[in-house]
């Protein structure tokens, strides 16, 4: 089952876009089978959940961290996450930039910006993140890479809303994408990755879709 919904949802995406399987709440088993089918990028919204599962797992699995971030469980995940979805705070960008320098690598980033119209979603505002980069913040940062934003739409079934804040989302990430070399737009889910990817979306996370409903 899990197998054959990657494999439905990867015909359906274009070569260029990454789908991060996203994990969250599933056992190793469910991952292994997804792994076993080929699949190597994992999502999890918990730190200390993504720690259990990367010390079950094959090495090659990369880790992405899609939920919000806190400070004090960096350290857990310094040594092996791949990228990091959701930064929103620079105090979060000073503790991963800390954290890396440990382990002497250079830990990838994604700005999480704020596009939905609800109060729940973390995220910087736009604004936020204009300032942040015309400031000289993240020079002073060696071991912290941004590479690009993430987002989510509003819970809802108007797609044309939907399609407005993707659409904003991709105008931002085009804005800075040249000055910053960035590469990755991470937007997408389940229930709206299709509008997402015709949106300019070149990474989706999509959980229930490929392990069920948690
Ligand atoms: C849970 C989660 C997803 C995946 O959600 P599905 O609707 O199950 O595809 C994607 N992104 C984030 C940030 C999540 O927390």
């Amino acid at each position: 089952m899990i197998a054959e919904n990657l494999k439905c949802i990867l015909k359906e995406i274009p070569a260029g876009v990454t789908l991060v399987a996203v994990s969250k709440t599933k056992s190793v088993s469910d991952i292994l089978e997804a792994y076993s089918a080929g699949q190597r990028d994992f999502g999890e919204n918990k730190i200390q959940e993504m720690v259990g599962k990367y010390e079950q797992l094959p090495k090659d699995v990369r880790w992405h961290m899609i939920g919000h971030v806190q400070t004090n469980k960096i350290k857990y995940m310094a040594s092996f996450v791949s990228l990091i979805h959701g930064v929103d705070q620079e105090k979060t960008l000073l503790e991963i930039d800390k954290q890396a320098k440990k382990y002497r690598r250079i830990i990838p980033c994604l700005l999480q910006v704020k596009i939905a119209d609800e109060d729940t979603k973390f995220g910087f505002h736009p604004d936020e993140v204009a300032t942040l980069l015309n400031s000289d913040f993240l020079k002073k940062l060696p071991n912290t890479k941004v590479v690009g934003l993430m987002g989510m739409a509003t819970f809802t079934e108007d797609t044309a809303q939907i399609k407005s804040e993707f659409h904003f989302l991709k105008s931002l990430f085009d804005k800075w994408k040249d000055t910053y070399s960035w590469t990755t737009l991470s937007m997408g889910m389940s229930q709206d990755y299709a509008t997402a990817v015709a949106s300019g979306s070149n990474m989706i996370r999509v959980g229930s879709k490929i392990f069920g409903s948690r």
